[in-house]
């Protein structure tokens, strides 16, 4: 729908950059939220806590698309390090 496209798009100039790194991506504020824009995606993915040691991590395969996006609630998963224990 137009409406949504143009609003990714203001998603984009209304981000500010923080002085952090997830996964070795910058990390941006939206809002209250904090997310990233992966190398060569055109969508930003929040920023998330790891289901079990809670340390910041990128939820993986959940482009934000539209604002609402942000609202949902985000998927568990498990940071780098932890998927690795197993
Ligand atoms: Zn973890």
């Amino acid at each position: 729908m137009r409406t949504q496209w143009i609003a990714i798009r203001t998603l984009h100039s209304a981000v500010k950059g923080l002085d952090e790194r997830v996964e070795g991506m910058q990390v941006y504020a939206l809002g209250t939220h904090r997310v990233v824009l992966p190398p060569n995606r055109h969508h930003f993915r929040r920023v998330i806590p790891c289901l079990r040691c809670g340390g910041d991590m990128v939820e993986h395969r959940v482009p934000l698309r539209h604002p609402q996006d942000l609202t949902q609630p985000h998927h568990s998963q498990l940071c780098t390090r932890c998927s690795q224990v197993d």
